[in-house]
């Protein structure tokens, strides 16, 4: 079956009904523990959710996914796993599957693979991103790359939640912004703030946003051994609003893959894998220890240690003001 609004409805109807693992993980998400921080004027909710230690807890390295079987490529997916066949018209050789997320965060969670089990690179396929967007009014997708929270680094995939969720949808528009450029039909800005270096490219054309978006990825700072700027990305065609109408994509620039709260012995330890959910402002925390501990101070230690810093933000938003 296609992606579509009636059978994506179908699909997670059957699902949570057919599938005991999803079903009960869905219910268990109804009663989650939430509790709202405001940092730097930020709005983020925290969310106690145990499934997602899966996740959080992952083993990314390249010896440990070398010796587990992809759970994102077909044939080892649990036979009651169903999806929706998803092709983007402008790269018709790779379709996608649409999957519910068994380990939800969102009320309601996609993972949306490719096909081929192929790795986990942005540059290319950001094209069917801004279109699942476009296909998908309701939801906010978002990518994760591989190093930077994705638990499947070697199969590529995008995920979704329902709008109306993470925080910033709504709260972007009260965030002081630089302007980088402008078109007609293009923004590009440089969010100030909380996410250091945070770029929003708006776009009432998804082929120049996409355009853009690979110049852009095109100067972002490269890792030495890392075969992609670490970015996580938010898209999601905006139905009300300033940017009613338009594609919105936040671009989240990023130093390092877990903080050192994931790392700390003792009272310092914070179960926090922050990934583009948690920078899109729902911070998940699978043990209930750090779901009481965590304050506005060790939020600000996290988000200061994992996204890059000030001065190298400058440096970044002058090559990319050269490049567009
Ligand atoms: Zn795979």
């Amino acid at each position: 079956m296609i992606l579509n609004t009636q059978n994506l409805a179908a699909l997670f109807e059957e699902q949570l009904n057919s599938w005991e693992q999803a079903g009960s993980n869905y219910e268990a998400l109804a009663k989650v523990l939430v509790k709202d921080v405001v940092v730097d004027g930020f709005p983020f909710k925290v969310q106690f959710n145990p499934a997602r230690i899966v996740s959080s807890a992952a083993k990314v390295d390249a010896k440990s996914i070398s010796e587990r079987k992809c759970f994102l490529c077909k044939e080892n997916r649990p036979a009651v796993q169903k999806g929706l066949d998803y092709i983007n018209n402008s790269d018709t050789a790779n379709p996608y599957t649409v999957l519910i997320n068994p380990f939800p965060i969102f009320p309601k969670h996609l993972t949306i693979p490719l096909l081929d089990h192929t790795l986990q690179l942005i540059s290319g396929r950001f094209d069917a991103m801004l279109n699942l967007a476009g296909e998908l009014p309701d939801y906010t997708l978002f990518y994760n790359g591989p190093k930077c929270g994705a638990s499947a680094p070697d199969h590529f995939h995008f995920q979704a939640g329902n709008k109306g969720f993470l925080t910033i949808e709504k709260h972007l528009e009260k965030m002081e912004s630089e302007v980088l450029f402008r078109t007609e039909n293009t923004t590009v800005s440089k969010v100030n703030g909380l996410f250091k270096g945070l770029i929003a490219l708006v776009s009432d054309s998804p082929s120049q946003a996409n355009d853009i978006f690979e110049k852009i990825l095109s100067v972002l700072p490269l890792k030495e051994g890392e075969a992609e700027p670490m970015v996580n990305i938010l898209c999601w065609y905006e139905t009300s609003g300033v940017n009613k109408d338009k594609y919105v994509t936040l671009i989240y620039l990023r130093d390092k893959h877990r903080p050192s709260h994931y790392f700390a012995e003792g009272d310092g330890n914070i179960l926090l894998s922050p990934a583009s959910v948690d920078l899109g402002g729902v911070l998940i925390t699978p043990l209930e220890k750090d779901f009481h501990k965590i304050s506005e101070i060790e939020i600000k230690e996290i988000m200061d240690e994992i996204l890059i810093p000030e001065s190298v933000t400058n440096a970044i938003v002058n090559k990319i003001k050269t490049v567009l």
